[in-house]
């Protein structure tokens, strides 16, 4: 189903709205720029609609610096870093909004304490197949660009577009730009429709995109360069490359969050190439991001093989053994994957 409304929506939200005194917002882990903007852009809407009551936002751990400027994120519960705080508004949450996954899995540490809670559960998503059980109501739509597209639908399903104020705006605004990689994959004619009308309440679309793809470290750039000229291994034959970090490398240029965000996407420079992967240390396993520009889906082949999954042209997946031996596998995988 492209578009999941859950049988009477409206009455049941309309109805978990209004006996909630305590609202959470959550994220999934290694929130990104549609977490982050579609969690805060429902935060105003929600403070401006509803003044008296609580609503705050958990996400699992930190998120990059480059979303730092947006407005209340300073008010963001960082769970890894304020657990005793974050269970505690979790036990008295009587509402949770679920943005940008579609399955708790992806909440991390999180998961176990948002399974069990007794609040209900609300999904405003755009990945595909969402796990229905686990939410009281789904409202998800894969077509759109990103969460920040679905709130825009979420708060007009509520008949409350005139709320949208510049802050909401630039939430919406700063979320899609981030999902599409400034417009240049995953948005549709809807989706420019929806930000020509959030461009018209007021934001200023040039500091958004400066925020976004201009704010490189100086280190960031150096270790570009080095994965670029070094780490970068192209295999023309099926039209993919791929990129591989390990953890002295990381070190050794000064890691921080954020700054490898992109590099999933480089090989996709390159003419032919249509298919890229890039794969880095995590605490104890190996995070890798899958990518595409043609028919390879990256959500199946993420699913099938490195228990992970996410878009048609955006994946991501982990794997357990070292870095050597996850590159062999996952060139055996894509092999294998091209040949049905
Ligand atoms: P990234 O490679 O940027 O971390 O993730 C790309 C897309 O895949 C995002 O939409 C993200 O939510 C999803 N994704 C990343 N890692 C995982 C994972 O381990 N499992 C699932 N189901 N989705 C993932
Ligand atoms: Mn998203």
């Amino acid at each position: 189903m492209e578009y999941i409304i859950t049988k009477k929506f409206l009455s049941k939200l309309k109805e978990f709205l209004n006996f909630s005194e305590n609202i959470l917002i959550i994220s999934h882990q290694n929130p990104d720029g549609d977490a982050i903007s579609s969690s805060l852009g429902l935060l105003h809407f929600l403070k401006k609609k509803y003044k008296n009551k609580k609503i705050n936002i958990i996400v699992p751990n930190n998120f990059h610096h480059f979303l730092k400027w947006l407005k209340k994120s300073n008010e963001i519960i960082i769970f890894s870093e304020n657990e005793t705080y974050s269970i505690e508004l979790i036990k008295k949450a009587n509402l949770i909004f679920c943005l940008d996954f579609n399955s708790m899995l992806r909440t991390g540490d999180l998961e176990n304490l948002i399974i069990s809670s007794k609040a209900k559960k609300v999904l405003i998503d755009h990945h595909p197949s969402p796990e229905i059980e686990q939410f009281d109501l789904i409202l998800s739509k894969e077509s759109a660009s990103s969460a920040s597209e679905v709130l825009y639908n979420f708060i007009e399903i509520l008949g409350e577009k005139k709320l949208i104020d510049k802050n909401i705006a630039e939430c919406i605004f700063t979320g899609i730009s981030s999902d599409t990689n400034s417009f240049s994959v995953n948005s549709n004619s809807l989706t420019h429709k929806i930000v020509a009308e959030i461009l018209e309440i007021g934001v200023d679309k040039e500091k958004v995109q400066k925020n976004l793809f201009h704010s490189f470290s100086f280190n960031k750039m150096k270790l570009m360069a080095y994965v670029l000229s070094e780490k970068m291994k192209i295999f023309p034959k099926y039209n993919l490359g791929l990129i591989s970090l390990n953890a002295e490398e990381k070190e050794k240029f000064n890691f921080e969050v954020g700054d490898a965000d992109n590099f999933a996407n480089l090989p996709m420079s390159i003419k032919d190439i249509e298919i890229s992967a890039f794969f880095t240390n995590y605490k104890d396993f190996i995070k890798i991001s899958f990518r595409s520009m043609g028919s390879f889906n990256t959500n199946l082949f993420a699913r099938k093989y490195f228990n992970g999954g996410g878009h048609k042209k955006a994946s991501g997946g982990k794997s357990y053994k070292n870095m050597e031996e996850t590159i062999e596998d996952f060139l055996f995988y894509i092999k294998e994957f091209l040949k049905n």
